[in-house]
């Protein structure tokens, strides 16, 4: 998805350099925006799945594992959101978008920030534990 997009941009960008800001502001507001916000909400309601068994649990239990004895995973990580973070701060970096969805983005991210906080190496993301 994120590749296909890319690819669509840099066409764009080869093609009219101009028209360009107006297709990646179009990216941004209908792709980048609801897949960032939608990726926050689910965050915010997700749970904790066994690698094993698939049992899911509303909360992490204190042992962190499943009652089968292995680990749980979050079912939505940080770097799930983040990497439409990551293009949509960038387009709007590199293109001749309004500051209105500049400003957007970077409420995002402050709001990614906010939920996520801003330490990156957090252990409690819990994806060390996937295997
Ligand atoms: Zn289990």
């Amino acid at each position: 998805m994120l590749d296909k997009l890319d690819m669509q941009i840099r066409n764009a960008d080869m093609i009219d350099a101009v028209n360009t800001s107006e297709i990646v502001s179009n990216v941004i507001s209908t792709h980048l925006v609801p897949d960032i916000m939608g990726n926050l909400r689910a965050y915010a309601r997700q749970g904790f799945r066994c690698t094993a068994c698939g049992k899911s649990y509303r909360r992490l239990p204190l042992t962190k594992n499943c009652t089968c004895g292995h680990k749980l995973i979050q079912t939505i990580t940080r770097g799930s959101v983040e990497k439409y973070l990551k293009l949509a701060k960038r387009l709007v970096d590199n293109y001749d978008v309004s500051s209105y969805q500049k400003g957007r983005i970077h409420a995002l991210s402050d709001e990614i920030d906010l939920v996520f906080g801003k330490n990156k190496g957090d252990q409690s993301l819990l994806t060390d534990y996937t295997s």
